[in-house]
């Protein structure tokens, strides 16, 4: 019998809206049960079991000093890492800041925007680390994430409607 798949899903700066795109696979998600063990996933559940992952489905931007760490962590220890949704493939609506001053932004909406520790832009994150794959979407189709999942496990490049940016 083959190891099962070890997944990871991690949250960077983000709504959650992709993570609940996989909850929401409910059956289809039971039927991969067996041949995948959920090492993390933050939306479902804060225990974590320590890498290597055979795949890391990453949600949300890039915003934050802490954040470029964790991701280049998470790169270190993932054979495959998989850009989910808007925010981690192109730094999501919070990427607006991009093109303004954050700083005001801040300041008018906290009432100490000192104690922030934010980086001024929002980035994918491809702009960090190598990305096996992007899913596009706001939030993902949930039907295009199993599809990843089920051409993994077979050892198939996955079908997807927009072809891949990269995947090996
Ligand atoms: Fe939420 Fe959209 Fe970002 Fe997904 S891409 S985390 S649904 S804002």
């Amino acid at each position: 019998m083959t190891a099962p798949l070890r997944l990871a899903v991690w949250k960077f700066a983000s709504c959650d809206g992709c993570q609940l795109a996989l909850l929401e696979s409910g059956d289809l998600l039971l039927e991969l049960a067996e041949a995948v063990e959920i090492a993390h996933f933050a939306e479902a559940s804060s225990s974590m079991r320590e890498g290597p992952w055979d795949l890391s489905l990453v949600e949300g931007s890039i915003t934050t000093a802490e954040d470029i760490a964790r991701i280049r962590h998470i790169r270190e220890n993932s054979r495959l890492l998989v850009a989910i949704g808007a925010c981690a493939t192109a730094g999501g609506i919070q990427a607006l800041r991009n093109v303004a001053d954050a700083g005001a932004f801040a300041a008018a909406v906290y009432p100490h925007p000192e104690i922030l520790d934010a980086l001024e832009t929002s980035t994918p994150v491809s702009d960090h680390v190598a990305v096996d794959l992007e899913l596009q979407g706001c939030p993902i189709s949930s039907a295009q994430l199993l599809e990843v999942i089920t051409a993994l496990l077979s050892g198939r490049k996955p079908q997807l409607p927009v072809e891949p940016v990269c995947f090996e």
